[in-house]
């Protein structure tokens, strides 16, 4: 009998892999976390029967999440991930040496045990010295703060469940206070393609162009999210994530990447006419 785990990404598209085994279903106070095993993709997990992260295809998410903004200032050394609880944010992350401190705010302490379990390569850099965890809501966490960060990273779920905060007009000003003046802040900004992720995607842009001096978007491939095509925000106080990209000192960091390079990110930030359209609505 063969087992198929099946995602609806929209009323009349579906989205499906063949499975080996369910290894773990539990529902925290937040949410249902479910990891299956596959031929295909690995192991993956779930959260609210949601995809979350592939081992197969998790590298060119947690590498556009993560290289694109150290790529544009060299001197970040003081950074919190909001979300994330898979750990592969803070595994990038902590390749770079000059990073001095990263506070990491995950509201589900168990996403991040199953995590460590199961993705052990996912969640290799957790215990990293310069990593603080805290079990929090990243929404009130972040009025706390001020002009503390050099980049803020939003590595959430949907804006449906426990992520829905993470994508408020207050919340975006609360990050902006929480930055310094060269502060950069990127988040999980949806998909263009259907037509829920779009409307998710069009007032989280309009919201942070309303917060941030410059707000861009960069796109990329991401094989088991819904359409394939996602992308994430970048904004800043002062750095234009392609004027200010500053390649002499990325390449002296010497990071073997997978998915990211320097020619990319600059296309990245080049976008299909449809999708400026649809940013603009
Ligand atoms: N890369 C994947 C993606 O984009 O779908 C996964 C990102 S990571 C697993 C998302 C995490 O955000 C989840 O573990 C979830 O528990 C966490 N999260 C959701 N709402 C949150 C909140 N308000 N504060 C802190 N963490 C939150």
């Amino acid at each position: 009998m063969d087992l198929w785990y099946t995602e609806n990404h929209t009323d009349d598209a579906k989205f499906s892999i063949k499975i080996k085994e369910q290894i773990y279903h539990d529902k925290s106070p937040f949410q249902d976390i479910d990891f299956f095993t596959s031929d295909e993709f690995g192991i993956f997990f779930t959260l609210d029967g949601l995809m979350m992260v592939t081992e197969k295809d998790e590298f060119i998410y947690h590498d556009m999440i993560s290289h694109v903004p150290m790529a544009v200032n060299p001197n970040i050394k003081n950074v919190l991930v909001i979300g994330g609880g898979d750990g592969g944010t803070v595994r990038e992350l902590s390749r770079y040496k000059n990073i001095e401190n990263i506070d990491m705010v995950e509201i589900d302490e168990m996403v991040v045990r199953a995590c460590i379990k199961y993705l052990p390569l996912t969640s290799s850099k957790l215990d990293d010295p310069r990593v603080n965890l805290f079990y929090e809501d990243g929404v009130a966490f972040i009025e706390k703060k001020k002009n503390e960060y050099d980049l803020i990273i939003i590595d959430s779920t949907d804006p449906i469940g426990p992520g829905e905060g993470l994508f408020t007009k207050s919340f975006y000003e609360n990050c902006y206070l929480a930055l310094k003046d060269e502060g950069i802040l990127i988040n999980q900004h949806e998909s263009p393609y259907y037509d829920r992720d779009k409307k998710n995607m069009n007032r989280a842009h309009k919201r942070i162009k309303e917060t941030f001096e410059i707000a861009e978007v960069y796109q990329f491939h991401m094989p088991t999210y819904p359409s394939g095509h996602w992308l994430f925000g970048f904004a800043s106080k002062k750095f234009h994530p392609v004027n200010d990209l500053n390649e002499t000192a990325w390449n002296l960091n010497e990071l073997e990447t997978k998915y990211y390079n320097l020619e990319l990110h600059k296309g990245a930030f080049y976008l299909p006419t449809y999708v400026k359209q649809a940013l603009d609505e």
